[in-house]
């Protein structure tokens, strides 16, 4: 049996690109939480939303073969190998792997810590919460990203797929943590060569980048056919658009240009996110905005979860958070949760609402919405971060078989591997996740992550939930 799973594995090498190579030769601390490994593997008597954004299709089967999925449809009209391994899945949704696309390594806790990598902890949790792959979206060590990328792909420790972005391009002048204070466009092209060649795929620009450094930034990135995304304030998400980005980050209330005083090249006094509470969809700026992003194909990453520590008084304490954190970090998030009803919100939570309604307008009208976390803070950590943002979409409006699109296809075509994962269709690889109950009856069924394929290997969440339970830390 295993002599002969070995030879798929080295067929699929040889027709695969290499970014996809399966690594079947799995160490044991990866082993350790493999719970299928078959060379077929049928799941059968299942819920199918397969992030198109058709609707859920009931009483499928998957067949999964070596690392993909060969086929997929209604029960009795696919054929189940002899041999294959069959998981009787009634009760039970699968969706495509999710691909968190502003998924951080790393985490600053609410007892003051500064922002460390999480590198034992996140990618484990990301897994076990459903997510296959992720978009860093802003490093602080790209150097560890890029080893534990590596270390993943040769499958010597487990986590999902990795596009990492390098060091944030910031604005001048002194810069906070890891962020390079770019003081030139001479030395955003500098900055922007040297980590494409070491291997980066994205670069982040943030909040203090002037037009002409994210201008020179963008086009040298271009050259090497790396992307670039941005959490703006500096620079408006029209003048970004017209500079040629390629995606932006966080949505409506990331966008300066609603500022009636915006003074080119600055950011303009955070505190009046009263601005953002008025800037309705039918807002002409507003509509500007969308529309020229959408001409223009560039994408939006939604990440309304980590938006939601503006608005305490309306946030659930997450019971998972408090136990995956190390005891400061749990006791002061618990603090945090404790005083969170009693926060005077209401300006931020109308924020929220507009955000929410730019977004689901934003993908009506045509833009690539695609999803990340923003595990960075609070009760905002890998993987349950992305599970509330399919949580927040759905609030926001999108049915249930939308907010999984824009949490895996759509990731997919802003990281431009649409044609390899994404969705659940035959010949794609298979990355799916398996799921207790039905996400489209009950949004917090997302929550029920039972099994993570990824390249075909089945994955139990729970186990590796349970090993970061402690972990994830401070300073
Ligand atoms: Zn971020």
């Amino acid at each position: 049996m295993m002599r002969a799973f070995l030879l798929i594995a080295v067929a699929l090498a040889g027709t695969t690109p290499s970014l996809s190579a399966q690594p079947r030769q799995l160490s044991p601390q990866v082993r350790n939480f493999v719970s299928v490994d078959a060379p077929v593997v049928a799941l059968t008597n299942v819920r199918v939303i397969d992030g198109t954004g058709a609707a859920p299709r009931e009483n499928q089967v998957v067949v999964i073969e070596g690392d993909k999925i060969r086929a997929i449809g209604a029960a009795g009209r696919v054929t189940i190998p002899p041999g294959a391994q069959v998981m009787d899945l009634a009760g039970h949704t699968v969706i495509p792997g999710i691909i968190g696309l502003h998924d951080h390594m790393y985490y600053s806790s609410a007892a003051g810590g500064s922002m460390k990598m999480m590198l034992q902890s996140y990618p484990k949790l990301f897994l076990g919460s459903g997510i296959t792959t992720v978009r860093t979206a802003g490093s602080t060590d790209s150097y560890q990203e890029l080893n534990i990328r590596g270390a993943i792909n040769r499958g010597q420790i487990v986590g999902p797929e990795m596009f990492v972005t390098g060091p944030y391009l910031q604005g001048g002048g002194p810069g906070p943590g890891a962020m390079h204070p770019v003081e030139s466009p001479d030395d955003a092209r500098r900055m922007v060569k040297y980590w494409s060649e070491e291997g980066v795929s994205w670069f982040k620009a943030y909040t203090q980048i002037s037009r002409a450094a994210l201008g020179a930034a963008i086009d040298e990135a271009h050259k090497h056919g790396v992307k670039v995304t941005a959490h703006l304030c500096s620079v408006g998400y029209r003048e970004a658009v017209a500079l040629g980005i390629d995606n932006l980050e966080h949505g409506l209330f990331a966008n300066s240009e609603f500022y009636a005083n915006k003074q080119p090249d600055a950011c303009p006094t955070v505190g009046d996110s009263a601005i953002f509470a008025s800037a309705d969809v039918s807002n002409p700026n507003v509509q500007r905005t969308i529309s020229e992003m959408v001409s223009k194909k560039v994408s939006l990453t939604s990440t309304l979860a980590v938006y939601e520590t503006s608005t305490p008084s309306r946030v659930q304490k997450d019971q998972r958070v408090l136990d995956a954190l190390m005891p400061e970090a749990s006791a002061a998030v618990a603090r945090w949760y404790d005083n969170a009803p009693n926060a005077k919100d209401a300006n931020a939570r109308e924020v929220l609402r507009k955000t929410m309604a730019f977004e689901v307008a934003f993908m009506r009208a045509g833009g690539l919405l695609a999803a990340g976390s923003d595990p960075c803070c609070l009760h905002v950590i890998a993987g349950y971060g992305d599970q509330r943002n399919f949580e927040l979409l759905v609030e926001a409006g999108l049915s249930a078989a939308e907010a999984v699109q824009v949490m895996t296809l759509n990731g997919a075509k802003v990281l431009g591997v649409d044609n390899r994962i994404g969705s659940l269709v035959a010949g794609k690889q298979a990355d799916i996740v398996v799921l207790r109950g039905n996400p489209a009856q009950s949004a917090a069924d997302i929550r029920n992550v039972v099994t993570v394929f990824r390249q075909g290997i089945g994955y139990d969440a729970s186990k590796l939930v349970a090993a970061v339970k402690g972990q994830i830390g401070i300073k």
